[in-house]
């Protein structure tokens, strides 16, 4: 967590939120297009504290774990090591508050916890997700 994400064009106040970006990690993953790729997908949802969001046409793998520098005041218990990332967390290139952390929904156009939310997201755009090729003992021909 910035301790204080300070910046001139907008505030951020840190001390009012609970260390939310602190509390996952979230890695950018290569757009699926087949059902092979989709059931990659339906496998990293059957783990428990992972969730796959869709941002600006980015696909998302985030693993929702408390860094173990997090204390139990939502300060940073590493704060002059801390990563870069951390550091710069909270601000677009153009200086703009990007942090969701306080008053602001996400930004995620699409948010899946479980399979069956991803699954009803593909049916929905006519993917084939479910392939006879995978599935050949449950899909009929
Ligand atoms: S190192 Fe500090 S700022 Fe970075 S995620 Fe951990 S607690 Fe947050
Ligand atoms: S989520 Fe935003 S407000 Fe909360 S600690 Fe992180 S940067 Fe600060």
């Amino acid at each position: 967590m910035p301790e204080t994400n300070v910046q001139e064009k907008k505030l951020i106040d840190c001390k009012e939120c609970d260390g939310n970006c602190c509390r996952y990690i979230a890695l950018q993953i290569d757009t699926p297009e087949t059902p092979e790729d989709f059931d990659h997908l339906r496998w990293y949802l059957a783990h428990q504290q992972v969730v796959i969001f869709i941002e600006k046409n980015d696909w998302y793998l985030q693993v929702n774990t408390p860094c173990r520098y997090l204390q139990a005041n939502h300060s940073c218990g590493h704060y002059e090591k801390r990563p870069q990332i951390c550091r710069d967390y909270g601000w677009d290139e153009a200086g703009d508050t990007e942090c969701h952390g306080t008053d602001r929904p996400c930004d995620h156009d699409e948010y899946f916890a479980t399979l069956e939310e991803l699954e009803a997201y593909l049916t929905r755009k006519g993917h084939v997700w479910a392939s006879l090729k995978l599935y050949p003992n449950v899909i009929k021909s």
